[in-house]
């Protein structure tokens, strides 16, 4: 396929009402009609897509009256792009992205081995989405396992483009492997077994520094209290340590004044442009502190109330984002979205569980908040508002899709049903 019809295909989709998103000063400029990306997915993917569009949709029109709207692009990735083009990621779909600045998409279904790479990390490394950003707040309805889920009200900041995750790793046995292998004997005296696969886990101070500088001034923004870098610095002192001390020496040089060390933060109050200040002008220090990442495990169990805004490198973040999900609902509600300095491609944060494909019982929830988190990326904070207040009413109505209703011990109902329920509790209270 040439790259002129693969230009055609893509503009056959693209609606011609829609606006495209400017960006000026580091800001969106945001039309009445946006355009904005969407990938469908694979497996339980086109089913709450539908949802999550039809509540999007409706929050728009309930909160501005027709006088907003997005116009929905469609854009090809995964099983269904293989199917019509040839390709799982074409490339015009990128380019799309990247036009639009603003996106949203199902999961994508990721083969096991077979040399297939990712969409999904091929999608993060060709836009440069080196943030994943992940919120995960209880509210009332949701299963937890802990006694105190109110307490959950955490935003983890994962770096997504480094670390282990960069993929540069030899089978055992290559003669990538072996040159290595002999490399490192030859020139550092470092012995490692013959029969070794080997892997490479750069962690650079730039890729750090621009994840850590995103979530200190997130939790500036948004008056939170503390900023706790996660890692294994004790053991991978010059990757996961230097993250930790890059950090510390960035909030320092560019944030002076605005976050104080935990040490020092007990009879710390300061004044702070970010947060809302008090009467006399001041407001409490947001507090940078760290954990080393087994300890994080924990700690979000036993005092989740002393966790708020998480950074941490790639493979840390993985694990914590499905481990603090699991604290308020699980990944069937976790909402996210990937960030390069320019492009937002919001995202469900489970994958694409294809044997429930097609039978309209899978949990929509982490669409639909992740569109909540898109319109609040748009500036549309009152549709966003709807979305997420009509979630949280419906699911502490105990209207809940098979996923939470095994653990709370209630009736199912389907994908659609549960949607339409979101959609009627938004004009509801509209109403009231
Ligand atoms: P999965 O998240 O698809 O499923 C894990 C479990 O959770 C399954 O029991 C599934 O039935 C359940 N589940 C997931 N989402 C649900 C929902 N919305 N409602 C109800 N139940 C839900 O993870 P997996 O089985 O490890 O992966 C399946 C495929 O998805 C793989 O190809 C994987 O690579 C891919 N994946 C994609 C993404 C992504 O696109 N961001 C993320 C993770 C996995």
């Amino acid at each position: 396929m040439t790259d002129r019809t693969a230009e055609r295909v893509g503009e056959a989709g693209r609606p011609e009402w829609g606006e495209p998103i400017g960006f000026r000063d580091g800001g969106l400029v945001v039309p009445d009609h946006p355009l904005v990306g969407f990938i469908e997915g694979d497996g339980i993917g086109p089913e709450i897509w539908r949802a999550a569009k039809d509540v999007t949709d409706a929050a728009v029109a309930v909160a501005y009256g027709g006088r907003r709207a997005i116009a929905w692009w469609e854009l090809a990735a995964g099983e269904k792009a293989y199917r019509q083009h040839g390709e799982y990621l074409p490339a015009w779909t990128a380019d799309a992205l990247r036009e639009c600045r603003v996106g949203i998409k199902g999961p994508l279904t990721t083969p096991v081995g077979g040399g297939f790479r990712s969409v999904n990390v091929t999608l993060r490394q060709t836009l440069d989405l080196y943030a994943c950003v992940r919120p995960v707040r209880w509210f009332r309805g949701l299963p937890s396992p802990l006694r105190d889920p109110e307490k959950v009200d955490m935003v983890i900041f994962r770096e997504n483009t480094e670390d282990v995750y960069a993929g540069i790793e030899w089978a055992m046995g290559s003669p990538e492997a072996r040159k290595l292998i002999d490399y490192l004997a030859g020139e550092f005296g470092v012995t490692v077994r013959a029969d070794s696969g080997i892997g490479l886990k750069p962690i650079s101070r730039a890729g750090s520094e621009r994840i850590i500088r995103r979530a200190l001034r997130f939790a500036l923004e948004n008056g939170r209290r503390s900023v706790t870098m996660m890692h294994k610095g004790n053991i991978q002192k010059h990757t996961e340590g230097a993250f930790r001390q890059w950090g510390y020496d960035l909030a320092e040089r560019e944030f002076t004044e605005r976050f104080v060390r935990e040490a020092a933060a007990d009879a710390a109050t300061v004044v702070s442009a970010g947060a809302a200040a008090d009467a006399a002008g001041t407001v409490p220090a947001v507090i940078l502190k760290d954990r080393i990442a087994d300890n994080m495990f924990q700690q979000v169990l036993l005092r989740p109330a002393d966790y708020d805004v998480i950074v941490a490198p790639n493979l840390n973040g993985d694990y914590i984002s499905d481990a603090v999900a699991a604290l308020a609902g699980g990944l069937g509600v976790a909402a996210g979205v990937n960030l390069s300095d320019e492009v937002a491609v919001f995202e469900a944060t489970h994958g694409s569980a294809p044997e429930l494909a097609g039978s309209d019982v899978a949990n929509p929830t982490s669409l639909i908040l992740s569109a909540a988190m898109l319109l609040d990326h748009l500036g549309w904070g009152q549709a966003a508002r709807l979305v997420s207040a009509g979630v949280e009413a419906t699911v502490a109505k105990g209207v809940v899709t098979a996923d939470l209703a095994r653990q709370l011990g209630v009736p199912a109902v389907g994908t659609r049903a549960y949607s339409e329920a979101v959609v009627s509790s938004m004009h509801t209270s509209e109403r009231d």
